[in-house]
Parts: structure tokens; C-alpha cells; sequence
């Protein structure tokens, strides 16, 4: 079931009388979910992911804008009615109850022609605890259960009224770090199982780009881009999406684009092809692995130390036109390639392809074409 939001905006009026106004949760945003992917609303907190998806699935009403699964306008339209599965970080499971009660109870709710027979519930309650792998555990109570295996039930009472859409929101945050990585595989495989168009909110990068078809990053209630993580990652159209994916973050320098070259600093480190360009100042940002030691590389940078990451090593150095708390770039190369003398200077050369330049002002990506040696 395809995801269609429309122009979508979520104000809440502002609780500190002494400002006044709205607090615009959800600004204007248009995105297509594609059917049966697993999309990643993404982005720091507060910046309206939980909203938005309160929208989708209708605890929330939208001030403007519609939504729509696939022909059908549900901007009006009940939660129960719109037929979303929900997954809450905290699970909600009922505590005095067992397993297959928990899982059963959205069935028992049912009316009218949609009621369904003990035996048909005791079956549907069975196909899901097998997707999930809890079909072992329907007698115990969710205290008996682990976190991972709690959210598994949970996940379960979601999908067990046949949802077409399933609604994720932080479901790993209460897990410990080896938990969550198992279960956001298992919340891939369940996903790629049943096919079901699938949010999932967080504010993790790591876990939204390893499991989800589509990211959308967002910030200020707005979506700032949506793409292929992948594809969003090496091709981000704002510093603001830049920056906030890469593990370690992406490094950013005051740069300059004038007499044919972009510099950083005082580092002309890239003559750039084509018509000579209008001088501006720009943002430069290079990621991690952008850096190649090399002792003719154009970036001249004051040595730092090296920290071991296995395979690779990273490099901690110095620039006069970074932009960072750290004061530190970090960069990551291969463990054959560093030489790093105490004292002398460093030099690097650049990938191109993992360098971006950005206005000042709107902070947009500003293409740019370096000239062939
Ligand atoms: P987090 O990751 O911290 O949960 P989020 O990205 O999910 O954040 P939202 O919970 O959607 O963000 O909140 C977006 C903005 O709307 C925030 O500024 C928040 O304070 C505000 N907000 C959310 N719900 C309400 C509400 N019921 N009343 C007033 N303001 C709200």
C-alpha cells in the first residue's frame, strides 16, 4: 500500500503563553512511500518524526494537508479504520496477561462482519507468533520474556489484524546494543516477509541506513531529502543532511571558491574546470574517508595522533579553517598508508567524489567540476 502525504502540517498551539503562537510540528511535507518498503523517518529530536508519523496513522489530525494510502483519503478517517499496525518504543504489552492473549487481543475487538471465530483468531494469532518466532512462548507473561522478544510480541499485535501499513516508532530505543542489533534484522526480515509498507522512526542513522529501502531526513518539520541511504549519504543536497549522517561526522571547513580553484583555508586544493567562477564563500566538507595521505597533497594540516580502528586508523589533525568543537579533523585511510612524523607537517590529498561544497547562506550543495591534471 502506497503512502501519499500531501502538503502535510501539524501545529500545536504553544503552551508558553509568553510566546505565543504555534509550534509548527510538521511543515508542509509532500512524500511518496513507496509500497512494500521499509522507510526510515529520520532526523535529531523534535525535529517532527513522531509527529509525522502520528499523522499516518491517524492519533493525530493534521492542521493542513491529506493523506492518503493507496486510492483511498484517510485524512479523516479513525486509526482503526485506516488498518495500521502501531510499534511503540515502549512495548504496551499487558502485563497480566500471557503471550497469545496479548497478540489476540486487537481480534477480539472485531465487530460485525469482521468478528471472527475462536478458531480463526487462534489460527491468525498462530501465523503471526511463527513470523516473529514467539510461537514457543504463548503461555508466558511479557515479564518472562526478553526486550527483544517483548517487541517481538508487540510487533505481532501490530500485524495480527492483517494491517496493511506497520508503524515503527523507536521500537529498538529500550534494547541493549546487542539486542537492538539483532532485532532491527528481525524487523527487516518480518518486513521483507510480509511486504508490508513499513515506518520506522528514529533518530539512529546507523539502524535506519542498515535496514531501511528509504531514508527521509528530516529537520524542523520539514524532509529535508529522502533517497537510498546509500544514495543520500554520498549525495547529500544540504550540510545539514551531510552532517548528520557518517559515523565519524563528515569534516567541515570555511572554503572559498575564486582564481579558478576552491580552496580551503589558505589551501588551494582543487583547480576547478570550466568557466572561471564568481569568488563566493563556501562550506567545504570532506568525509573521513576522503583523506589520502600523500606528501603532495594540497591540504596542509598540523599532526594529531592516530587511533587504531583495526583495518583501518584514524587520523586526528589540524586545520585553521575547520569548524568543529573537537578542533580535530578526523579522518579514516588505509593502516598501510599512514607515515605520521610528530612535529612535521601533514599533507593530504582528496577524494573528489567525498568532497562537498556548500553555500554559506543557504547551506545548499553547490555543485562543482575539478579540472583533470
Ligand atoms: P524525539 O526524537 O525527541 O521524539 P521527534 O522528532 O519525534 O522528537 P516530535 O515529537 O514529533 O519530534 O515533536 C516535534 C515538535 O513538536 C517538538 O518541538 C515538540 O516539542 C512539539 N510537540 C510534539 N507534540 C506536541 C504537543 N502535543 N503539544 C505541543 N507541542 C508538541
Amino acid at each position: 500500500m502506497e503512502i501519499l502525504l500531501k502538503n502535510l502540517t501539524k501545529k500545536f498551539p504553544n503552551r508558553n503563553k509568553s510566546q505565543g503562537g504555534y509550534i509548527v510540528a510538521v511543515d508542509h511535507v509532500d512524500l511518496t512511500i513507496p509500497d512494500g518498503k521499509l522507510v526510515g523517518l529520520l532526523g535529531p529530536s523534535g525535529c517532527g518524526k513522531s509527529t509525522a508519523l502520528n499523522l499516518i496513522s491517524g492519533l493525530e489530525k493534521p492542521t493542513e494537508g491529506q493523506i492518503i494510502f493507496g486510492d483511498r483519503d484517510v485524512t479523516d478517517i479513525t486509526p482503526q479504520e485506516r488498518g495500521v499496525g502501531l510499534v511503540f518504543q515502549s512495548y504496551a504489552l499487558y502485563p497480566h496477561l500471557n503471550v497469545e492473549r496479548n497478540i489476540r487481543f486487537p481480534l477480539e475487538n472485531l465487530k460485525g462482519k469482521d468478528k471472527l471465530t475462536k478458531e480463526e483468531m487462534a489460527k491468525r494469532v498462530m501465523e503471526v507468533a511463527k513470523l516473529v518466532e514467539i510461537d514457543d512462548y504463548l503461555e508466558r507473561r511479557p515479564s518472562e520474556l526478553s526486550g527483544g522478544q517483548q517487541q517481538r510480541v508487540a510487533i505481532a499485535r501490530a500485524l495480527v489484524k492483517n494491517a496493511c501499513v506497520l508503524l515503527l516508532d523507536e521500537p529498538l530505543s529500550n534494547l541493549d546494543a546487542r539486542l537492538r542489533l539483532q532485532t532491527r534484522e528481525e524487523i527487516r526480515r518480518i518486513q521483507k516477509q510480509t511486504n508490508i509498507t513499513t515506518v520506522f522512526v528514529t533518530h539512529d542513522q546507523d539502524e535506519a541506513m542498515s535496514i531501511c529501502d528509504l531514508i527521509a531526513v528530516m529537520n524542523n518539520g520539514a524532509v529535508m531529502q529522502m533517497g537510498r541511504p546509500q544514495d543520500v549519504y554520498d549525495d547529500p543536497s544540504s550540510l545539514f543532511v551531510a552532517k548528520f549522517l557518517g559515523t565519524p561526522p563528515i569534516n567541515v571547513f570555511n572554503g572559498h571558491i575564486g582564481d579558478g580553484g576552491l580552496y580551503i583555508g589558505k589551501d588551494r586544493v582543487f583547480d576547478l574546470a570550466g568557466q572561471q567562477r564568481a569568488e563566493r564563500d563556501v562550506f567545504v566538507a570532506i568525509r573521513p574517508e576522503g583523506f589520502i595521505p600523500d606528501d603532495n597533497g594540497k591540504l596542509i594540516c598540523t599532526p594529531g595522533r592516530i587511533e587504531v580502528l583495526g583495518r583501518d586508523v584514524s587520523i586526528l589533525s589540524g586545520h585553521e579553517a575547520l569548524i568543529s568543537d573537537t578542533g580535530l579533523i578526523r579522518s579514516i585511510v588505509d593502516s598501510d598508508a599512514v607515515k605520521m612524523s610528530e612535529g612535521r607537517q601533514l599533507t593530504f590529498s582528496l577524494k573528489k567524489h567525498k568532497v562537498f561544497v556548500f553555500d554559506r547562506e543557504s547551506e545548499l550543495r553547490i555543485p562543482f567540476e575539478v579540472r583533470d591534471e
